[in-house]
């Protein structure tokens, strides 16, 4: 998708954390956790009612491989949260489906 942040990204970041052919994975640049990372299907859709069914397919695996890698490549030894914005209620801004992944210390429950 032209103009889109996290499309541009695919090609353009030169410091993916991690990388395959469904997605990749970046360090937040605003991070509000001591580790804060952005895990970013490789397809362009904003919500999760715009999924394709490979994109349904491949959401479940994306999950699955962010759970392998967790301690060995993104280090959140002691656990970690995953956080996807939908509209504006959620504060979405980059309208390109992407899961937060937080960690690196002990978390309250306030979404504020
Ligand atoms: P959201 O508000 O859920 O749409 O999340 C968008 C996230 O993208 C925010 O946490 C931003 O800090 C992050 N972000 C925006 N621009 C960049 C960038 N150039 N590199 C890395 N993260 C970014
Ligand atoms: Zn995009």
């Amino acid at each position: 998708m032209e103009n889109c942040l996290f499309c541009k990204f695919i090609q353009e970041h030169n410091q993916k954390v991690y990388e395959d052919e469904l997605f990749y994975i970046i360090k937040d640049i605003n991070p509000q956790a001591p580790l804060h990372y952005l895990a970013i299907p490789k397809t362009h859709f904003k919500y999760l009612t715009e999924m394709q069914e490979s994109d349904i397919a491949n959401l479940g695996k994306i999950f699955a491989k962010i759970g392998e890698i967790s301690i060995d490549t993104l280090h959140l030894d002691g656990g970690y949260r995953l956080v996807i914005n939908q509209g504006d209620n959620a504060g979405q801004t980059v309208p390109h489906l992407h899961i937060h992944i937080l960690g690196g210390k002990e978390m309250g429950w306030n979404p504020a």
